[in-house]
């Protein structure tokens, strides 16, 4: 038996953290990090994204702390701990690197191997994708044993859920490891199995699926569907107003995903709407209209 990559508690908060990719859910990782104690190193090929993720988080920092959730000794400790870095070479030293990067299994295997090589042998990497399978993400690695899923939700510093996702290979130690450190980020980190979609995106796409037909249908309009549900059904947002938060394109690329990987199952496949906007850029909060104008 190989020895296990790492030893079953949480990461030391003293362990510094790499975070590729600088998006909407890099950035939030690397807060959520950087507020539990580590040195955070943020790298994004675009390096002015990465230094306007660093901005932003300390945007966010400064709102917690005004509204009582984080006292400004906390907020400047955690500031400082976060920086950019412009080569994924800076990441060598780092014992957890996670990737945020584009929903796409070629271009997350060459940044894999590119980390395998950089990083010490030791260290966990980990993947915050959302539908694909951590087997493929790890093919044609030397050391598959410490590739994972570490799944968090959109804003990454607000919602507690982590999906941690075991590949066929991943070492045990590796998911007690990152359970424990999920845990110790104040997250409620849940395993699962490396299946296309995991648990919530599995769930979750065919409900995005049916209220895009509805909308292609024009029997009802995205607000009317969005208030119905945020107002009387109990959700917090309704659909249309969770996929522009989370990006038309992002969530298409997840549901192109789960929707290939289960043979095309009608189910899962992706609205021809929701292909239009996309194409059209209008892809949700980020560019200022998604599915709801002027967003
Ligand atoms: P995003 O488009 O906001 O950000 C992606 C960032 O990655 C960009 O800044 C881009 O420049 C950078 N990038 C792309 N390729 C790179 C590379 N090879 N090296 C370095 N940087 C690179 O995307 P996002 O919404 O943050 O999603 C990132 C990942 O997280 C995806 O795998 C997605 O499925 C997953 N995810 C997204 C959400 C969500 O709600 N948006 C939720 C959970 C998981």
């Amino acid at each position: 038996m190989p020895e296990p990559v790492t030893s079953a508690g949480a990461l030391a908060a003293t362990v510094p953290v790499g975070v590729v990719g600088a998006g909407t859910m890099g950035a939030g990782i690397a807060q959520v990090a950087a507020v539990a104690g580590h040195p955070v190193r943020l790298h994004d090929q675009d390096g002015a994204a990465a230094e306007r993720a660093v901005t932003t988080v300390g945007t966010h920092l400064d709102r917690a702390v005004a509204k009582g959730r984080l006292s400004d000794t906390d907020a400047a400790a955690a500031t400082d701990r976060l920086s950019s870095v412009t080569a994924l070479d800076d990441l060598a030293g780092c014992g957890l690197v996670v990737e945020a990067i584009v929903e796409d299994l070629a271009v997350k295997q060459q940044l894999f191997a590119d980390l395998e090589r950089i990083c010490a042998a030791d260290a966990v990497l980990a993947s915050n994708t959302s539908s694909l399978s951590v087997d493929d993400l790890a093919l044609g690695l030397a050391g598959p044993g410490r590739v994972a899923g570490l799944h968090f939700f959109n804003p990454a510093p607000v919602l507690p859920l982590v999906e941690v996702v075991a590949g066929a290979r991943t070492d045990p130690a590796v998911l007690d490891t990152l359970v424990a450190t999920a845990r110790r980020w104040g997250k409620t980190p849940v395993r699962a199995a490396s299946t296309p979609g995991f648990i919530v995106n599995r769930v979750a796409r065919p409900y995005y699926g049916e209220a895009f037909r509805l909308l292609e249908s024009g029997l009802v309009d995205a607000v009317t569907v969005d208030a119905m549900l945020r107002e009387s059904g109990g959700f917090r947002m309704g659909p249309f107003e969770l996929i522009d938060l989370i990006g038309l394109d992002v969530n298409l690329a997840v549901s192109r995903s789960v929707w290939e990987a289960f043979d095309r199952d009608p189910r899962f496949e992706p609205s021809p709407l929701q292909e239009r906007l996309v194409a059209d850029g209008r892809l949700g909060r980020k560019t200022g209209h998604g599915v709801h104008t002027g967003d």
